[in-house]
């Protein structure tokens, strides 16, 4: 899965680093995106369109030999018979999909096309134990046995971990390869695919009873040193974090104190010699895991990592 610009890595180089590590299906979430990935690693591996086609660029999609997911009788009828396809069903997320009552017809307007695949998406899959996912795997089974030679996907990320029953033919997985895991405390935290560092800019000594930041919003208890750092939500990182999140210098998670503003941080970094105009602090990485800032920043490891994007300077793989 490269859709949101790879998840706001990239999704040139990310689609590259995939392929060479073996992936031959990839899901982009605009043609617009999935003629850019084509770009980048040429014919060969399929790429799916999860928008499906629309009047504007159906004919585009045939051309680069992009696999549109038809998510709809007027879907379907647009792309009539032009090549492969993929169908996707609603089991119960009502977002996109074919449903329920529509499926008989949407077999018969595809009669003539060769189904790629069918696959439905999960609403709840990353609670384990929530009882929708067995819900949908048996609408998803269903459903799928109108189309009895086409390869079936239902699982994401979450799905993926919830066990070889939700795998079927193919798994799409997406926010994983970028680092971010099933919050279950069962499940391992998956490896960092995304680092953010930003540099001190300067250092100071403040007494008790000082204030920081916008608002005043946090007062010294005590003398402490401080270092402000050039990370701010207009490099998105998230303003929900002040006063709630870190920063890791020297080994250590330095709290966030008072708001985040735009282009700066402050960062308590009271007793840390390593301290100094110049030290870079990672925000986001091995230390500052993707799923942890997100918990603290109280929304999900995908708002974080495509808030991030385009705004913060890639400096590539480091494989
Ligand atoms: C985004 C998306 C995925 C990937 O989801 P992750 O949770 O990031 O793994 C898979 N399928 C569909 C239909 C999606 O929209």
């Amino acid at each position: 899965m490269v859709k949101a610009d790879g998840y706001g890595l990239g999704a040139e180089a990310a689609a590259k680093a995939l392929a060479q590590a073996g992936a031959r299906v990839f899901f982009a979430a605009t043609s617009a995106e999935a003629l850019a990935v084509r770009a980048a690693i040429g014919e060969g591996p399929q790429i799916l369109v999860l928008n499906g086609p629309s009047e504007s660029d159906v004919a585009q999609i045939g051309a680069a030999k992009l696999t549109p997911v038809l998510n709809s009788l007027p879907q379907i009828e647009l792309w009539s018979a032009r090549g492969p396809a993929a169908l996707h069903i609603d089991t119960g997320m009502n977002r996109l999909g074919v449903g329920p009552e529509e499926l008989a017809a949407a077999a018969v307007a595809l009669k003539e096309v060769t189904l790629a695949l069918v696959m439905s998406h999960l609403a709840c899959s990353a609670d384990a134990k929530h009882p929708k996912n067995a819900e949908q795997r048996a609408r998803f089974i269903d459903a799928a046995s109108l189309f009895p030679k086409a390869p079936l996907s239902i699982a994401a990320t979450g799905g993926s971990l919830l066990g070889a029953d939700y795998h079927f033919d193919l798994v799409r997985i997406g926010v994983g390869l970028y680092g971010s895991g099933s919050l279950d405390a069962d499940n391992p935290r998956l490896a960092t695919a995304a680092t953010v560092d930003a540099p001190i800019l300067q250092v100071r000594d403040v007494e008790a009873g000082e204030t920081f930041g916008y608002g005043a919003t946090f007062t010294a208890p005590k003398k402490m040193r401080t270092a402000t750092v050039a990370i701010g939500y207009a490099d998105g990182f998230l303003r929900s974090l002040g006063g709630r999140g870190y920063g890791v210098l020297a080994g250590q998670k330095r709290p966030i104190l008072g708001r985040v503003s735009m282009d700066y941080t402050i960062l308590d970094v009271t007793g840390c010699a390593e301290a100094q105009a110049g030290a870079m602090v990672e925000f986001l990485g091995a230390n500052a895991h993707v799923d942890d800032v997100a918990h603290l920043a109280g929304t999900a490891a995908y708002e974080v990592l495509t808030t991030f994007a385009g705004t913060v300077r890639r400096t590539g793989s480091r494989a």
